[in-house]
């Protein structure tokens, strides 16, 4: 399998390179040149195969010719038996055709795991069969941070350097990072907010000479490598409730519309969905391009479901890539006059997002109603992104008949605000983290400035 940029001016780059590299050299985002195609009849035969083995069957295509089959089904092996249900993604029904799918039943609690537990060890394998070493280099506001951590915690060739805003993350998710003391984790707790945090890491990925010749490696969500793992629970949990023949709709809490254009993908490659629903906070930008044809940056409000705080969906290039026939120099054109304006898609480019994807928005306090509404309805706790999703998947959904799965990106643990404020008790953290408040805490205060954070870092990278 081969991967382009969205921006056509980025060099052909295997799976191996794809993943190590993140954003292409022309500013663009990797995508696979073609995608594997599934008939109705081979999904149907995937039917009662357990979670590991689906997951084999959809990432190996996109991997094939850079990794082993038996490296391949030995890391997915691991990387999910480490999950805490059997199922790995259960589903839990809230009403008649309405289910939850529960992403979070990985080490950190949210559905980030998926995609970054086997990250790690990807990039463990590449990076040992080609005897160098690499720098993850990445910024977080919560979630993130702590399952690249955890995913990476293990890894022999790789330093890892987390940075937060210090004080500006809930305890539990400091703690999901700062207690993991492994000799290649760094957490770097900056005196700024998110933002300092994300342009020093984009920084420091433009001119990396500070390393002395090693390289930075990514692992938010343009890294191509996360999108291919999200797309296996939208095959599984359409199976499970009769796809491939029924059609299936998805709801989904996104932000940087990584996990719905997973959802894209899979429908792509063959699974029979009706409706993807993008659900967004009031950081709404994703439903005011869908909805209205205006894609503008807004100003970044915090909301209660802060791993939706995001002003800038960067996965969406790759979206608009297919939607603009995949014109590279066309796209280029357009996040350039993003940079500076308001953009507005050419009317026909509109029209087929619209054909694509429903959308909706939901402020705090509608998000605190539906967790007390559903908690009455069911006994079910959601967390406030899912929240979001179930709204949205009520207010979008055009046939009742059609399953409609909202994706639970996070345990309600993890946020325990809004379930406060919608006047229930906070749940209770897992059996694996019950210690969690008092383990041993490693983490290091600078100050927000790129050079001494960068001669931290010269310090204690591995050669
Ligand atoms: C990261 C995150 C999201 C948003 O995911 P995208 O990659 O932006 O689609 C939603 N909910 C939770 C809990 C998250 O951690």
């Amino acid at each position: 399998m081969k991967y382009i940029s969205t921006r056509g001016q980025a060099p052909v780059l295997d799976f191996a390179d794809v993943l190590l590299a993140g954003l292409a050299e022309d500013g663009g985002l990797y995508v696979p040149e073609t995608l594997p195609h599934f008939s109705a009849a081979t999904i149907a035969s995937w039917a009662e195969l357990p979670y590991n083995e689906l997951a084999f069957k959809i990432i190996q295509p996109f991997v094939a010719g850079c990794i082993a089959d038996v490296d391949l089904q030995r890391m997915i092996d691991e990387t999910y038996t480490g999950f805490n249900h059997i199922g790995v993604a259960p589903m839990v029904q809230l009403g008649s055709n309405e289910w939850v799918l529960e992403l979070f039943h990985g080490p950190t609690l949210a559905f980030k795991d998926f995609a970054l537990q086997l990250l790690g060890r990807l990039m463990d394998h590449v990076l040992a069969q080609r005897g160098e070493r690499l720098v993850i280099m990445g910024a977080t506001s919560g979630d993130t941070g702590s399952a690249a951590i955890e995913g990476c915690r293990h890894s022999q060739h790789l330093d890892i350097f987390i940075m937060h805003p210090y004080n500006r993350v809930s305890e539990v998710q400091r703690r999901q990072m700062t207690t993991i003391l492994a000799d290649n984790v760094y957490n770097i707790a900056l005196e700024g907010n998110f933002d300092d945090c994300q342009e020093m890491v984009k920084d420091s990925f433009a001119d990396q000479a500070f390393l002395g010749g090693l390289k930075l490696g990514a692992v938010n969500s343009i890294n191509w490598a996360r999108i291919m793992a999200q797309i296996v629970y939208y095959f599984s949990s359409a199976l499970s409730v009769g796809a491939p023949h029924r059609e299936v709709s998805f709801s989904v809490p996104t932000g940087n519309f990584g996990d719905i254009f997973a959802g894209y993908l899979a429908k792509q490659m063959g699974l029979p969905v009706r409706q993807l629903v993008v659900a967004t906070n009031r950081n709404d930008i994703l439903h005011r391009v869908i909805s209205g044809n205006d894609m503008s940056k807004g100003q970044l409000e915090h909301t209660l479901s802060p791993s939706m705080d995001i002003m800038v969906s960067s996965n969406f290039e790759r979206l608009l890539f297919d939607v603009y026939g995949r014109d590279g120099a066309a796209i280029a054109d357009l996040m350039q006059r993003f940079k500076k304006e308001a953009v507005h898609l050419e009317p026909q480019r509109w029209e087929a997002v619209r054909a694509l994807f429903d959308s909706y928005a939901v402020d705090d306090a509608t998000t605190c109603d539906v967790i007390r509404q559903v908690h009455a309805e069911t006994g079910y706790l959601l967390d406030p992104h899912t929240a979001i999703g179930v709204k949205a998947a009520r207010e979008c959904r055009r046939d009742s008949k059609v399953p409609m799965i909202t994706l639970a990106t996070a345990h309600p643990v993890k946020f325990p605000e809004p379930v406060v404020k919608a006047g229930l008790q906070s749940p209770q953290l897992p059996a694996h983290l019950s210690d969690l408040f008092e383990r041993e805490e490693r983490y290091s205060v600078l100050p927000n400035r790129i050079a001494e954070v960068q001669a931290f870092m010269a310090e204690r990278v591995k050669h």
